[in-house]
């Protein structure tokens, strides 16, 4: 850790910062799954940010080969050069699954991510002679990012409301899979996933099947409804419709995927059932740089590849492939691998959920798979004033030096992603934190 010398000087920040009430500490420095902040006090970092950080803080593998990177070549555009850095992190990505994917699309966030995989949809369409196809269909209470076409796929009011004029037509949504909230009073897992399905087949045919595009999904549900697996055999009957309408299967795991759920990606953990393109971000570089990434299937790249002449992929973005995030999220994905960090992941997810479990009775539902837990509250609990009891609870184990990730306004529930890293002493203070903010702001609300 760094000494703490930094300020914290909001009042004259010239940044927008999210919030125009809110003071933010200054994040001085970082070890480990700690962040230490201007004065010196540590935060145990128990969402990875977003599901980000996954290695910690101050990896050195990683600071050592984004320094080298720097100096042997730090940006050279994609028009005219590759680099090695690129060359090797697509070759690694493809290694997770050599029968499933061909090529890596490089950009720089999630939502670049899933604007990309949108349009390389559209384009395999328009390279396989059906220029109808446009439609999207995606759920409610998804959420893809923040610019517009994401936003479109998404369905996050607070953040779709103010901008609704400006989204596209082009995508319809249908009902969420969340089986502990949504089954039916006597309905099974699989009469649950019929009836997504028949909903799915009427909007289809409602649509016009030769218009639709792809369909596209989180494999676990993260930002808006906190860390919900698809149900058993949901991802397999959506490959089905769309093998049977011809249309492409999206999953975006930038919040899910590359190991955060203990396998590399989220949907090996969900029956195996692989999609044509995979959106992938967040713990891909660790959050050391900005990096995301699409994972293009065989099937979609030979539509491409046979028609690049009559018509190229014309999307492209200046900071796609940057070589310093490539080397970063190379490095990232070694000590991934090097490490056994996934065997953790599975280890402390289930010692992380079994404890929420045993020290949590009086909460609604504990859900999730590997370190990528929710915690939902029973609305029956005490509300403070003006408050979500998810957002007093975050808010009161910040205060007691713990930060967990708030859900949308879709679910009163907070997000544990910590780092891959974590012990298990490390798993058992953000648990003790935890409940010992629940009880406080119980106590507060009375
Ligand atoms: N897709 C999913 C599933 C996400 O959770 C997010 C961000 O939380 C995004 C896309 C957008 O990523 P970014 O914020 O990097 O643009």
């Amino acid at each position: 850790m760094i000494a703490p010398t930094l300020s914290s000087i909001p009042a004259t920040s010239a940044i927008l910062h999210r919030s125009f009430s809110k003071e933010y500490p200054t994040a001085a420095s970082g070890q480990g799954v700690y962040i230490q902040d201007h004065t010196g006090r540590l935060v145990l970092d128990g969402s990875s940010g977003a599901a980000v950080s996954c290695l910690g803080h101050g990896h050195k593998k990683v600071i050592e080969a984004i320094v080298e990177q720097a100096q042997q070549m730090s940006f050279a555009h994609t028009s005219f050069f590759t680099s090695d850095p690129a060359e090797n992190l697509a070759s690694v990505l493809i290694s997770t699954c050599p029968d499933v994917f061909s090529k890596v699309m490089f950009v720089s966030s999630g939502s670049e991510a899933v604007e990309s995989a949108l349009k390389l949809a559209r384009q395999y369409h328009l390279c396989n002679g059906q220029p109808d196809r446009h439609i999207f269909i995606s759920r409610r209470f998804a959420y893809h990012g923040n610019t517009l076409g994401a936003l479109s796929a998404g369905f996050n009011p607070p953040r779709r409301d103010p901008f609704q004029p400006m989204l596209s037509q082009a995508f319809r949504h249908v009902s969420p899979c969340f089986f502990t909230r949504d089954g039916l009073p006597g309905e099974d897992e699989e009469s649950y996933v019929d009836r997504l399905v028949a909903e799915y087949e009427t909007t289809i045919s409602s649509l016009g099947s030769e218009k639709i595009a792809a369909i596209i999904v989180e494999p676990v549900s993260g930002a808006t409804l906190g860390a919900v697996p698809a149900a058993r055999g949901y991802l397999g009957r959506l490959r089905e419709l769309c093998d049977r309408y011809g249309c492409l299967l999206i999953f975006d795991e930038v919040m899910c995927g590359m190991g955060r759920v203990g396998t590399m990606h989220a949907w090996q953990s969900l029956g195996g059932i692989a999609p044509d393109l995979q959106t992938i971000g967040k713990g891909l570089g660790a959050g050391y740089q900005p990096i995301s990434a699409i994972l293009i299937a065989n099937k979609v790249h030979a539509v491409l590849e046979r028609n690049h002449e009559q018509r190229p992929f014309v999307s492209g973005h200046t900071y796609q492939g940057h070589s310093i995030g490539c080397a970063a999220a190379l490095a990232t994905q070694r000590a991934i691998a090097e490490d056994k960090l996934l065997d953790n992941v599975r280890r402390m997810g289930e010692r992380l959920s079994r404890r929420l479990k045993k020290e949590t009775p009086m909460l609604k539902e504990v859900r999730g798979l590997g370190l990528f837990q929710a915690v939902e509250f029973a609305t029956a609990t005490a509300t403070p004033p003006g408050s979500s009891i998810a957002a007093a609870v975050a808010s009161t184990c910040l205060e007691n030096g713990v930060a967990v990730y708030l859900c949308s306004s879709a679910v009163d529930a907070v997000l544990f992603a910590p780092p891959f890293i974590i012990s298990e002493s490390e798993i058992d203070k953000l648990v003790d934190v935890f409940v010992q903010s629940v009880k406080q702001t119980i106590e507060k609300a009375k």
